[in-house]
């Protein structure tokens, strides 16, 4: 294996977009919805984006919509090939092992 090999294999890629968005990766990050990292890139943080599990989790746990804070309906997600809102996402399915 070669250095650059190893930089490729190995390159940080958006955990929220998957660097589908075309973002320059940014850096790890605290989610704003709990107490965990993740890597994100420039668009994704432009969006006000988390990844697609956060949302769901959120939106399965809590109560939704009326348990959540406002600000929690201003989130985004990357869901097949755009940023979407939060009321937006299709609700989890069996195939999803929901
Ligand atoms: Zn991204």
């Amino acid at each position: 294996m070669n250095p650059s090999d190893w930089d490729e294999e190995y390159a940080p890629v958006c955990d929220v977009c998957n660097g589908e968005s075309g973002g320059r990766y940014a850096g790890l990050a605290c989610s704003s919805l709990g107490s965990v990292s993740f890597a994100y890139c420039g668009r994704c943080l432009e969006a006000n984006a988390e990844p697609v599990g956060m949302l769901r989790a959120v939106r399965e746990d809590a109560g939704y919509p009326q348990n959540l804070a406002a600000w929690v309906h201003d989130l985004t997600t990357w869901w097949d090939g755009a940023y979407i809102s939060l009321a937006a996402l299709p609700p989890l399915t069996p195939a999803d092992g929901g």
